[in-house]
């Protein structure tokens, strides 16, 4: 099946893998994801330890009708109509350490950012950052696949308080980090011609090394999407390496999202703007059916296949054997992509994982 165009949901880790790949693409052969819709993330959790800590409540994840982290709470709600409250140092058992240093809230490096902080009960904050993503939006508005309205003040505070406190809580979790293990790399200001040197010789070794075994990396696919030999393979856990690098081969290491990243991709906003650059910004929801919070997100994506604007699009289902286990598709299918609303929190090799299958 050849695909001439895509457009990917992500978290931002998993957003910034794909614009390393299409920005290296001389080196990499670049990926046909066309369009970047980034989720706001404050952290995400480990599938296995998620059901084990619920388990241990008695609760199965079969249960469990929808996740939500609102008001600084992890909530469970069942089924039968129960709600179970976590606060978040108790999700700590089960959260991804590699969430402790990331830097980037609100997909700092996508066309179109969509999250709930921002915006009042029922409805996504939007922030359109690329003139192709803000024609879109534009498109949705016009044909009536979403209502949008102004941002609120007072909720646009909140949410640069939130992506600045994650920015500066993370940033110190770095410091600490460094002055034990080797330095995070994918926040350094280098330019194009320093990354190359950095990196003329950085291998799947180097990447085990800088990432893997640290416990930065965040599964994300981008090593196993790009290897030309096809020798990384990416499991529940982490990536690992099957065979012999050829020599001067440093694709999975350039793609990987926590390995030195170019000035020319994130130009240093990651660090001073707490929702990094962007166009416009405001608060919508869909009129095409329900999501995680405003549905903007399915409704972006049903307009995209019914506009021809791309071919596929990659959506997060869940495992029909493993409840809320999330599983990565492509997909033109506008029912799975409705039947996909709805946040699983737990990491999965997206995108990648995805084109890979192919
Ligand atoms: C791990 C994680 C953490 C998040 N943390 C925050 C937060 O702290 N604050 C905040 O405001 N928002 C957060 N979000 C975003 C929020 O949960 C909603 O996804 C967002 O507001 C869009 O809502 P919607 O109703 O427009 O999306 P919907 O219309 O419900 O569509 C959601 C889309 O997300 C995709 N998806 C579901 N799970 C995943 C996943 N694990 N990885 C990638 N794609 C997925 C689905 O395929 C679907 O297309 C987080 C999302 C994730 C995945
Ligand atoms: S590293 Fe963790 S916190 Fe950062 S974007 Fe990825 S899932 Fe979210
Ligand atoms: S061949 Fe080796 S260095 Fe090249 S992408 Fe594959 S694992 Fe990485
Ligand atoms: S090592 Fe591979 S899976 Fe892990 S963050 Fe880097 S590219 Fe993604």
């Amino acid at each position: 099946m050849a695909i001439k165009n895509a457009a990917m949901v992500g978290t931002p880790c998993q957003i910034l893998a794909a614009t390393k790949i299409n920005e290296y693409d001389d080196k990499t052969g670049g990926s046909p994801i066309d369009l970047k819709i980034g989720l706001f993330c404050m952290e995400n959790f480990s599938y296995h330890y998620l059901k084990e800590f619920l388990l241990n409540d008695n609760i199965e994840l079969k249960n469990v009708k929808e996740f939500r982290i609102e008001n600084n709470r992890f909530k469970v709600f069942l089924n039968n109509g129960d709600l179970k409250e976590y606060s978040i140092p108790e999700t700590e058992s089960f959260k991804r350490k590699n969430c402790d240093v990331c830097l980037d809230f609100a997909s700092d490096v996508s066309d179109i950012s969509v999250g709930s902080v921002g915006s009042p009960k029922g409805y996504s904050t939007l922030i359109l950052r690329s003139k192709k993503g803000a024609d879109i939006i534009k498109g949705l508005k016009e044909e009536g696949y979403i209502e949008v309205t102004d941002i609120d003040e007072k909720l646009f505070g909140l949410l640069e308080k939130i992506a600045g406190g994650k920015k500066s809580k993370n940033l110190a979790n770095i410091k600490e980090k460094e002055s034990i293990a080797r330095p995070v790399l994918y926040n350094r200001d280098i330019t194009n011609e320093e990354l190359e040197d950095l990196t003329e010789n950085a291998d799947f070794d180097l990447l085990k090394s800088d990432v893997i075994s640290i416990g930065n990396c965040v599964l994300c696919g981008a090593c196993e999407f790009v290897c030309p030999e096809n020798i990384v393979e990416i499991n529940s856990r982490k990536p690992v390496k099957k065979g012999k690098c050829p020599e001067g081969c440093n694709l999975c290491y350039i793609s990987c999202p926590r390995t030195w990243t170019s000035r020319d991709i994130l130009s240093n906003t990651l660090v001073d703007e707490p929702i990094g650059e962007y166009l416009k910004i405001c608060s919508a929801k869909s009129l095409k059916g329900k999501g995680q919070d405003g549905g903007v997100v399915t409704a972006i994506l049903l307009y995209l296949l019914d506009k021809e604007i791309v071919d596929d699009v990659f959506i997060v289902g869940e495992d029909n054997e493993n409840p809320w286990k999330p599983i990565p598709k492509l997909t033109n299918d506008r029912n799975e992509v409705l039947s996909a609303a709805g946040t699983k929190y737990s990491t999965v090799p997206i995108a990648f994982k995805a084109l890979k299958n192919i």
